[in-house]
């Protein structure tokens, strides 16, 4: 595909087994699930870094485990937590404070980065590993939100591959694999399962609560995602990052809602063919395909049984009841300064939102607002798209 975001990962040489991983984020979800295929195929890996936030004890127990080489934190008081529980005997050095997974993502002996922090925490690294060439496995939708401009430009100067592992975008990798050329590509088409609220409308929406947004019915994720499912900002980031990974305009990107999770996402193509990826919703499916690219390994999720589900139902997103996701795409259109504005309020409003101190439609509502006030400004440089996300970020903390 020549409009893919990196060489087209089916076209390079991928690194040898057993690979050497730098896992960013691997004390969340998509690092618990990453770490599951690395137990199940101890031999292919070999695990060169790991990395978390602030929860320091949960690193040092994966430290203790795993004995990396280098291990990150993000502040003081995580150091000292991870040093309270991690064992005399484990070698790992600690970095500590953001420059650590900068420097984590663009090690020497290093393989593939797994770009799994949350956030737009998840930008520098991200393109610290597109321009170091690494082999990358991309979950971190947001740093393509905010940069996927930039990691295109980084990857094509260094050769650096990405892998989705979103399973919307991982299942379309994989649906555009060696079928045709791009000018029989008709359109991408994302699945949402529409989240816990599916059905409700705004007057519902206005009364809910935050464990109430918290409980997506079939996917177990972090917290943010979490409440970006419930609001469908998480599809509209997707649809960011389908346009910015595939290399489509925005309009060649649609989302139909499939409650079940069950059906990944589809391509279509002018013949009027659409090939879907099926499967069990379960991370790991999605992280050991990039871990292991172009091979396939087993993985302990339950086999989809189709007659089991039954019924599988799709339906039109509500945009009324649910604008984020008609944010995210007016918001594309507008430019590459405005899906800044956009992740970094509704970045700011989750969190509030998790704090209870905002209600649940207030999240749309103060996106709409910061999109309004935007004036388009150049990002075409990586200062310039991180000092736009923290002007943002201060003034809607001030507003809140
Ligand atoms: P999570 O909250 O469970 O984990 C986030 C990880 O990032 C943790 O290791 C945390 O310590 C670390 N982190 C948080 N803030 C940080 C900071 N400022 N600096 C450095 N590290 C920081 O989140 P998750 O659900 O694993 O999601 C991670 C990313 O993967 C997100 O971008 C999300 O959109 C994407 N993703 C997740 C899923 C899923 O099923 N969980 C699916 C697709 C994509
Ligand atoms: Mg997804």
């Amino acid at each position: 595909m020549k409009t893919y975001i990196s060489p087209w990962p089916a076209s390079v040489a991928c690194p040898p087994f057993p690979r050497r991983l730098s896992i960013l984020g691997a004390t969340g979800s998509i690092g618990d699930s990453a770490l599951k295929v690395v137990a199940k195929h101890p031999e292919r890996f070999t695990v060169t870094a790991l990395a978390g936030g602030r929860n320091g004890q949960k690193l040092a127990r994966l430290c203790n485990l795993y004995k990396p080489r280098y291990a990150a934190v993000l502040d003081d008081a995580a150091r000292r937590e991870y040093f309270a529980y991690v064992e005399d005997a484990c070698p790992t050095e600690l970095f500590v404070g953001p420059d650590a997974y900068v420097r984590l993502a663009a090690l020497d002996d290093v393989d593939l980065v797994l770009s799994s922090i949350v956030g737009a925490a998840g930008f520098e690294p991200t393109l610290a590993a597109a321009e170091a060439g690494k082999m990358i496995g991309l979950a971190n939708k947001e740093s393509l939100v905010l940069g996927g401009h930039l990691i295109r430009a980084a990857c094509k100067a260094s050769g650096a591959v990405v892998l989705p592992v979103d399973s919307e975008h991982n299942a379309l990798f994989q649906g555009l694999a060696g079928h045709g050329s791009d000018d029989e590509l008709k359109r991408l088409i994302l699945t949402a399962s529409g989240g816990p609220f599916r059905g409700r409308d705004r007057a519902f929406l206005k009364t809910v609560t935050r464990d109430q947004a918290l409980a997506h019915p079939n996917w177990s994720m972090g917290a943010k995602i979490s409440i970006d499912s419930a609001t469908l900002m998480n599809k509209g980031l997707e649809l960011i990052e389908a346009c910015h990974l595939y290399g489509l305009p925005p309009d060649m990107v649609d989302v139909v809602v499939h409650p079940q999770s069950i059906v990944h996402s589809l391509v279509e193509y002018v013949d009027g063919s659409q090939l879907a990826h099926l499967g069990t919703p379960d991370m790991q499916v999605p992280i050991a395909h990039c871990l292991c690219y172009p091979e396939r390994v087993t993985v302990d999720v339950p086999r989809l049984q189709l007659a089991a589900v039954g019924t599988l139902t799709f339906e039109e997103p509500d945009l009324d009841a649910f604008p984020c996701l008609r944010l995210a795409r007016e918001a594309f259109d507008a430019g590459p300064s405005h899906p800044i504005v956009l992740n970094a309020v509704n970045e700011i409003a989750v969190d509030a939102f998790l704090k209870e101190r905002i209600g649940f439609t207030d999240i749309p509502a103060m996106i709409e607002a910061g999109l309004d006030r935007h004036v388009p400004v150049d990002v075409s440089t990586p200062e310039a798209v991180l000092a736009l996300d923290e002007e943002v970020r201060r003034e809607t903390r001030a507003r809140l």
